[in-house]
């Protein structure tokens, strides 16, 4: 008997190995083993088909050992793996290492153990002779005898002292159990009642769940009550025994959405996601395993890894967030799709909700693919934010305005911060400034590993690569000439620096990559923003999703134009989404919210689109592009990059790599071309893009990819390439 074994290396294929007699009847598919690599390495890889077929003349080495004593992956999740793989163009040791938590595979798991505390006999009071025990070990002794209790419990009776004094004469035992890393308890609300739009929602969801399993779209604005919807859908499959996968995009959403869902669903739910430590994703993953009493998991993308046993519903929140996409490493997997997978395979109902769909997925919905269901009133009727667009240009020529707030943004600042109400502030780069440079010389700080200037960090007086994340200690003079160094742009570092001029007393919370690098950064911010210990919260795309706060009266956009100038055939639709998502935080609870929006590029017709939430003619507008273009969804495309520490090999291997793939694909490849951030720690780059139209053979396509590439290999084996398949 044999077994091919996925090892969690880049290669192309699985390893075969002999079974040995004594595990021929006890080997199960989806096993973690132990094998021999090599002349001395080790390691540990999943069982993935037994078989009976070897090939002559080859000396198989035996399986050493079984690591776990039962299979850690489903049926299920083996074809999810395979369809990834050849979907997505890698390795299935490169899905192992995305899908199992890294305690569980090197058998580092320990459950969390907890004291607990009984009787040792039940003639305790034989051990006292003539002595009877004090008052305080007379009342361990007596809860004792109603029932056992935990060292926690104890220690609330009585001193440690008393405890250790009773285990220490042969009264007491001490002993442990497996405890939850997750146990909760609090006491549970009911299911808020749907408004008459939500149940017309609800119930169009229910028929087509009823009718088919092909995924629903719901096209609901931004605080249309989409959640509750979800909520009503995830109770009648919990009710019904089923599991449910619920993805967010981002470990922000996960910290507010646990709240809410635990009200409903108490210990029912877990949560995945990548601020959990090993011990804990490796015991979420184990629950699920074991089928255990947890019917939900909430979670960020890697939650699709998850070995499900009964999945019943995926809701995948925020259908059309980029955050969905893993760039790097492979898996270069969009979860959105392995989740449509995932349900396809378990027969389950997919719910995928947004405000701003992407655009290929409301093509998917209004051509038949998926079903469409609209929900267009605000909860409560409040109207969508009324939003006010500011011409900076004019703002700077006219109102002599030299920060980046204008007089308008900074006048409904202080409005809304002393009437008590509270205000995000979106700016989608970090740090102090986004640019240094000398006056005297013109030098500029250029992070040495990649082609892109650094960031001022003023907190920490340094200079930051974004890419890379090399820092040097900011220098006083030029390096270069001695002459004087200033800087211009900013980041959310200064704004929030800018803020304190005008409103010295208000309370800011900065949500970025600098602030949220702790464990519990998040919630903390998020926690004391509900809690409106702060006035306002200023970050990046981070403030921008699905956040739900009922204070917020205003959001400010500083600074729309870092996003409407991105050079990129999705860019567009991206910041649509962002920005429009950003809007809908203002005026959720209570009363209509406001927008200010900050821009030079006001005439953009995308402007417009925004302002008036108008998603249809946006859609409209952004289809005909992409039909005229030929781009997704009338398309796919497979970005190739290629990189090299050597500049000239990447060049000659791309020129070389376009023309075998131009044999093969005809008027399908682009490129190379040297891609806005052409070197990033020390590795060159160049991209070429494949554009398959959606009449032509994907799968022949990534044949001649995979050949073209080898072929090019064979003469530039330096050279390495990055596949990414539906490229966002
Ligand atoms: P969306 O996800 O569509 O942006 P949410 O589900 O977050 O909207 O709803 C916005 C706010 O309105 C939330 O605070 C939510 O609790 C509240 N809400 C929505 N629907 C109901 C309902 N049926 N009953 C009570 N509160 C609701
Ligand atoms: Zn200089
Ligand atoms: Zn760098």
């Amino acid at each position: 008997m044999f077994a091919d074994i996925i090892l969690p290396l880049a290669v192309p294929t699985c390893y075969t190995y002999s079974v040995p007699d004594a595990m021929i009847h006890t080997i199960k598919v989806g096993m973690l083993v132990n094998v021999p690599l090599g002349k001395s390495r080790h390691y540990n890889g999943i069982v993935l088909k037994i078989h009976s077929e070897c090939k002559v003349g080859i000396n198989y080495k035996p399986i050493e050992k079984m690591v776990l004593p039962q299979p850690i992956l489903t049926e299920n999740q083996i074809h999810l793996w395979q369809w990834i793989a050849e979907y997505y163009m890698c390795k299935l040791g490169d899905v192992l290492k995305a899908a199992i938590p890294t305690a569980l595979y090197n058998a580092e798991y320990k459950p969390q153990s907890e004291a607990w505390l009984r009787l040792a006999t039940d003639e305790w009071s034989k051990l006292f002779g003539n002595r009877k025990p004090t008052d305080k070990q007379k009342t361990l002794l007596d809860r004792l005898s109603e029932s056992n209790i935990s060292m926690a419990e104890a220690q609330s009776l009585v001193s440690v002292a008393v405890i250790s004094g009773l285990i220490k004469k042969g009264a007491v035992e001490r002993y442990y159990v497996d405890k939850s890393r997750f146990s909760y308890s609090a006491p549970l609300t009911e299911l808020h009642k749907l408004s008459d739009a939500q149940q017309i929602a609800y119930n169009s969801v229910s028929s087509f769940f009823a009718k088919d399993h092909k995924p629903v779209l719901l096209h609901g604005i931004t605080s249309s009550g989409k959640t509750e919807i979800y909520v009503k859908l995830i109770d009648n499959v919990v009710k019904n025994g089923g599991q449910v996968l619920y993805l967010v995009p981002e470990i922000a959403l996960t910290t507010q959405l646990t709240e809410r869902l635990r009200a409903f669903f108490g210990d029912k739910m877990l949560v995945y996601h990548s601020k959990l430590n090993e011990q804990e994703r490796a015991e979420v993953y184990k629950d699920i395993l074991d089928g255990s009493k947890y019917s939900i998991v909430l979670g960020v993308r890697s939650a699709v890894f998850l070995p499900f046993k009964n999945l019943k519903l995926v809701v995948v929140d925020e259908q059309h967030d980029a955050s969905y996409k893993q760039q790097e490493p492979a898996p270069r997997y969009n979860a959105v799709n392995c989740a449509i997978m995932l349900a396809s395979m378990y027969k389950a109902n997919t719910l995928l909700g947004s405000a701003t769909p992407s655009i290929e997925g409301y093509y998917n919905a209004v051509s038949g693919k998926w079903h469409l269901v609209e929900l267009n009133k605000r909860f409560k009727d409040i109207e969508p934010p009324e939003t006010i667009v500011v011409d900076m240009r004019a703002e700077r020529s006219k109102r002599k305005v030299t920060s980046m707030f204008s007089w308008i943004l900074r006048d409904k600042i202080i409005e809304a911060v002393s009437a008590g109400e509270q205000v995000i502030l979106f700016h989608n780069r970090r740090g102090y400034s986004s640019q240094v440079h000398c006056e005297a010389c013109g030098w500029v700080p250029m992070c040495d590993s990649c082609s892109v200037s650094m960031t001022y960090h003023k907190g920490s007086n340094s200079l930051e690569c974004h890419y890379c994340g090399k820092r040097l200690p900011m220098p006083q003079k030029c390096p270069v000439c001695g002459g004087e160094i200033s800087a211009y742009g900013y980041g959310t570092e200064q704004v929030e620096s800018v803020i304190h001029d005008f409103l010295p007393d208000a309370r800011v919370l900065r949500l970025d990559l600098d602030t949220t690098k702790g464990k519990n950064s998040y919630k903390n911010i998020l926690e004391k923003f509900a809690r409106h210990e702060a006035d306002i919260l200023l970050g990046t795309q981070m403030v921008s999703k699905g956040l739900d706060f009922e204070g917020v009266s205003l959001v400010g956009i500083i600074n729309a134009d870092t996003l409407l100038d991105y050079p990129d055939f999705r860019s567009t639709e991206f910041s649509y989404q962002t920005l429009l998502q950003v809007s809908g935080r203002s005026g959720r609870a209570h009363k209509r919210g406001e927008v200010v929006f900050q821009s030079s590029h006001v005439e953009y017709p995308i402007v417009g689109q925004i302002i008036t939430s108008d998603y249809k003619g946006f859609y409209k507008e952004q289809i005909e592009v992409r039909r005229l273009f030929s781009y997704p969804p009338f398309s796919r495309v497979i970005f190739i990059s290629l990189k090299s520490r050597n500049i000239n090999a990447v060049q000659g291997a791309s020129k070389l790599l376009v023309s075998y793939l131009s044999e093969q694909l005809k008027g399908m490849v682009l490129g190379p071309e040297i891609p806005p951030i052409s070197k990033i720690r020390e590795y060159n780059i160049r991209r070429i893009m494949v554009k398959i139209p959606v009449a032509n053979s994907v799968s022949a396509a990534k044949i001649a990819v995979i050949q073209a590439i080898e072929r090019m290999n064979r003469k530039y084996s330096m050279v390495s390439t990055i596949i990414d398949v539906d490229p966002i």
